[in-house]
C-alpha cells in the first residue's frame, strides 16, 4: 500500500481571513482601525499579518515595543505605527526617525524621549496613555496633569507633536462590568483635561476588539483590533457574532496507529491508563510547537483537549510531550498519514482556538500566540487562491 507523503506539523494561516476581518471590524466601528500585531501576530506572523490588515482597510497598526515597529518598517511596512512599551534604553531617535508613534507613560518618560530627540529638525510623534483603571500602563489619574503640562511644553518647543490620548480597558470582554462605564468616564476627563492643557491630540482611542465591537460609546476616534482581526472572539459568549474568520490551522500527520490493552499506560506518568482495548495514534506536536501541557488533564477525560482526525474530535490521552501527543481514535484505524487538525476554524474539522483554551482553562489568544516553536508558518489566501 502506498503511504502518502508525510510533511510536518505546520501553521497555515489565511491572509484572506485576516483582511476579511479588518473590513468587518472597519465598518462595525466606523472609526479607523489601528491593527495590533505585536507579539508576531498574536502568532500569526508580524509583518505578513499587518500587510494584510493594511490591504483590509487598517489605517494604523500597533505592537508593544519599539523594536517590534522598527523591525515592521524594516520589511518595509509604511503607515503610521503606533508602540507602546519602552525601557530607559529604548532608541526615541530611531523611532523618530522611522516615523514611528511611541507612547509616553510619565514626566520621566518624556525627559529621556526629549534628551533624545534634541536637536532634530523635525518634531517627533508621541501618544500619551493615560491609566482609566487597569492599574497596568499609563499615567495614574495623579500624574495626568503633569504628563499633560510637560507634554504641551515639549509641543511648544518643537520636540514632539502629541498625536494621540489614549487608554486601556479591564473588563472589555464583560460588558456589563461596571469597570467599563467607569474608565470611560476617566477617559473623556483625561481628553477635557488635556484639552484644557492646550493639547489636540488627533487619534483618542480606548477599545480593544471587544469594546470596538460590543461598546459604540467608546469608539472615540479609532478602535485597537488584535485578537478579532486573526478571527478569534474577544468575548466568548458575548454574542460578538460578526462573522470573524479564524486565519489560523495548524495540522500534523498520524505517524503511527497502536492499539493498547486494558491496563496499559500512557505517556509520561502514566496519568492515563486504557481500561480497555485502546487504539491510538500519535501525532508529532507538543509543547516545543506551542501545545500547552496543560492540555493533559488527569481525572478529567472529558474535559480533555482533542485535534480532529477525519472530522471527528480525538480525545489527548495522557501527558502532552515536547514533540509529540498520544490521541484516542476510539475503535478507528485511520491510515497513517492522515491528516490531524489540531487547531482551526470550525470548517476546518478540528478543535478551535477556543476549545483548546477551554481544554487548558486560558483565553483563545494564549492558544495562538505561543503557537509556533520549531513549526514551519505558511501563508495562503483563499480570496485570491495564492498559495505563497
Ligand atoms: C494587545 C492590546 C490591544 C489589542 O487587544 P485585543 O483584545 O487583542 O483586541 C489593544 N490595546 C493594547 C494596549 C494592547 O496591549
Amino acid at each position: 500500500m502506498e503511504r502518502p507523503p508525510l510533511g510536518p506539523a505546520g501553521i497555515v494561516v489565511d491572509l484572506a481571513a485576516i483582511r476579511a476581518n479588518t473590513r468587518l471590524l472597519r465598518a462595525t466601528a466606523g472609526v479607523s482601525l489601528i491593527a495590533v500585531v505585536k507579539a508576531d501576530g498574536y502568532g500569526h506572523g508580524m509583518v505578513e499579518s499587518a500587510l494584510a490588515a493594511q490591504s483590509g482597510g487598517a489605517e494604523w497598526l500597533a505592537t508593544a515595543t519599539i523594536e517590534e515597529a522598527l523591525a515592521l518598517r524594516a520589511a518595509g511596512v509604511e503607515g503610521p505605527v503606533l508602540c507602546w512599551i519602552t525601557t530607559p534604553t529604548s532608541d526615541y531617535a530611531a523611532a523618530a526617525d522611522a516615523g514611528i508613534d511611541v507612547s509616553a507613560y510619565s514626566g520621566e518618560e518624556l525627559d529621556e524621549m526629549a534628551a533624545a530627540l534634541q536637536g532634530r529638525a523635525e518634531p517627533a510623534r508621541i501618544q500619551l496613555k493615560v491609566d482609566t483603571g487597569l492599574s497596568r500602563g499609563g499615567a495614574p489619574r495623579a500624574a495626568w496633569d503633569e504628563l499633560f503640562t510637560r507634554a504641551q511644553q515639549g509641543e511648544s518647543a518643537g520636540l514632539w507633536r502629541v498625536s494621540g490620548i489614549w487608554s486601556h480597558f479591564a473588563c472589555a470582554d464583560e460588558p456589563g462590568h461596571p469597570a467599563n462605564d467607569r474608565q470611560e468616564r476617566a477617559f473623556r476627563d483625561a481628553l477635557a483635561l488635556a484639552e484644557e492643557r492646550g493639547l489636540r491630540p488627533e487619534l483618542r482611542h480606548l477599545a480593544n476588539s471587544a469594546a470596538a465591537i460590543l461598546r459604540p460609546s467608546a469608539r472615540f476616534d479609532a478602535v485597537r483590533c488584535g485578537i478579532a482581526l486573526y478571527g478569534l472572539d474577544p468575548a466568548p459568549g458575548e454574542a460578538t457574532g460578526i462573522g470573524l474568520e479564524p486565519a489560523m490551522t495548524v495540522t500534523a500527520p498520524l505517524l503511527m496507529v497502536k492499539d493498547l490493552a486494558p491496563g496499559d499506560g500512557v505517556s509520561y506518568g502514566h496519568r492515563w491508563v486504557a481500561e480497555q482495548p485502546t487504539t491510538v495514534g500519535l501525532v508529532p506536536v507538543g509543547y516545543g510547537d506551542g501545545i500547552p501541557r496543560h492540555a493533559s488533564r488527569p481525572g478529567a477525560p472529558d474535559a480533555a483537549a482533542t485535534v480532529g482526525i477525519d472530522g471527528k474530535p480525538r480525545p489527548i490521552r495522557g501527558t502532552v510531550c515536547m514533540d509529540q501527543v498520544v490521541v484516542d481514535l476510539e475503535g478507528d484505524r485511520p491510515p497513517v498519514g492522515s491528516e490531524v487538525v489540531v487547531l482551526g476554524p470550525p470548517s476546518a474539522g478540528g478543535p478551535t482556538a477556543q476549545d483548546w483554551a477551554e481544554a487548558c482553562g486560558t483565553i483563545n489568544y494564549e492558544i495562538v500566540t505561543r503557537i509556533g516553536g520549531r513549526m514551519s508558518r505558511r501563508y495562503v489566501d483563499s480570496e485570491t487562491g495564492a498559495d505563497a
